[in-house]
Parts: C-alpha cells; structure tokens; sequence
C-alpha cells in the first residue's frame, strides 16, 4: 500500500517537539504522564494575563483524553466563555457537521484553543497572551499526545507549526512537525463569511482520516514511512 507523503517541517523541535513540560513543576515527565485534570486544577484562576479578569469560564477543553486527533483552535467566543466548553454554539455544530463529513467524530477527538480565556469582543489574540498561555497548550498536547493535529485558523497553525505563513499557504496538505502529523484548515467560524471554505475543511480533514486509516495506531513505523 502506498503511503500519503507527508511535507516535513521542523518548525517544531525535531524529534523533541515540545520535549521539556513547561509549567513550574512539570519538567521531564514524559508524554502521557501528567493527566488533563492535573493541567486543568493547575491553571484554575490563571491571571498570567490580562484576560484573565474579563473571563467569565476559563476555556480548558473537552474531548477523548485518548484522541489520535487532537483538535486546536483560537480562543473561546462568547458561548465558549459562558459555558466553559470549547466549540459550542454555532461554530460548534459547523465543526460536528465538518467532522462527520469527513469521517471522523467529536467523541474521539480531542479539541483545546490557544487561548484558554475570550478576548473581549472576539478580538483576535495578542502576542503575549499567546505567549503566556502557550505552556498549558503544550501540556495539553504532551498529556493527549494525539498522532495528529488538525490547526484551525493561522493562530493554531503559526503556533504549532511555528511559521509566519498563514492557513492558505499551509493548508491542502499535512506536514510533520516532531512526533506529529499537522493538518492546517480554517478556522470553522471563517464559513460565515467564506462558504467555500467549508469544502476545503472538510477536504483537510480528510487528509487525517486518511492518514489515520493508512497508519493504524500499533503501527510503530508509520511516521518514518510516511515523509517526503
Ligand atoms: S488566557 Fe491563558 S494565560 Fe491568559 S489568563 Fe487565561 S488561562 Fe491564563
């Protein structure tokens, strides 16, 4: 069987990717170690920026805690931020409806943001909140450490992948970054106003369940057999 070829990038830590955990107390356990409610009761009440005082629910995630897939995008919006659950609301039944199309299902996924608290007014994300809330990402993704990552908009996929470019130049293909295989799409919430892009989410989607399909999970030798 032939192999999907995968773009390689080292925009990540090669082989390392995110190798050493990042919040205080949490060095060199190793992937899987830490569990998601350890993360969560860590960052409860986080203030390291400032929209942590305009929050109404921090925003951790929900999902398989055991997903092959794991699911990033930007920040909480307005029904996130009420309800404390990421990709609710509208947005949400967009991606459900994007999920199924594909082949894939929210119960095994997992799906986290960039941001754990909304930005007032939607706005989009600012350097130093990325910055100060990356580590509980990073966790996150160490603690699921899912075979795939499908990135939701250029916030996820420049910080996963590391690169300035933005979704339109990553997307229609995977890349390889450290131990796991990036699918970039839009952001499900950009179908408002660019219908056409649902089709090209769901075609990026399927490029996962693809892969997924091509590398079953005690395949110990897909990610090696699968690069260009
Ligand atoms: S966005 Fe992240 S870093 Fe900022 S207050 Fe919320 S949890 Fe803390």
């Amino acid at each position: 069987m032939s192999r999907r070829r995968v773009e390689r990038t080292y925009l990540m830590d090669e082989d390392g990717a995110m190798a050493q955990m990042q919040m205080d107390g949490h060095t060199n356990q190793q992937p899987r170690e830490v569990a998601l409610d350890d993360i969560a009761a860590a960052m409860a009440g986080c203030r390291l920026c400032t929209l942590g005082d305009t929050r109404t629910n921090i925003v951790f995630g929900s999902g398989n805690a055991h997903a092959r897939v794991m699911l990033i995008g930007e920040a909480p919006g307005r029904n996130e931020d009420e309800t404390g659950s990421p990709f609710v609301g509208a947005a949400g039944s967009k991606l459900d409806g994007f999920l199924e199309r594909a082949g894939l299902s929210r119960d095994g996924v997992y799906i986290a943001n960039v941001l754990k608290c909304r930005p007032p007014s939607n706005r989009d994300p600012k350097p130093q909140e990325i910055t100060a809330c990356a580590p509980y990402l990073r966790e996150q993704i160490r603690s699921i450490w899912p075979d795939a990552i499908v990135c939701l908009g250029n916030f996820a996929s420049q910080f996963v992948l590391r690169t300035g470019k933005g979704v339109t130049a990553l997307r229609g293909r995977l890349h390889q970054a450290g131990h796991f295989v990036v699918a970039p799409t839009y952001h499900p919430s950009a179908t408002i106003y660019h219908p056409d892009w649902a089709d090209l989410i769901v075609e990026d989607l399927g490029l996962v369940r693809a892969w997924l399909d091509e590398h079953p999970q005690d395949d110990k030798s897909m990610r090696k057999e699968g690069l260009s």
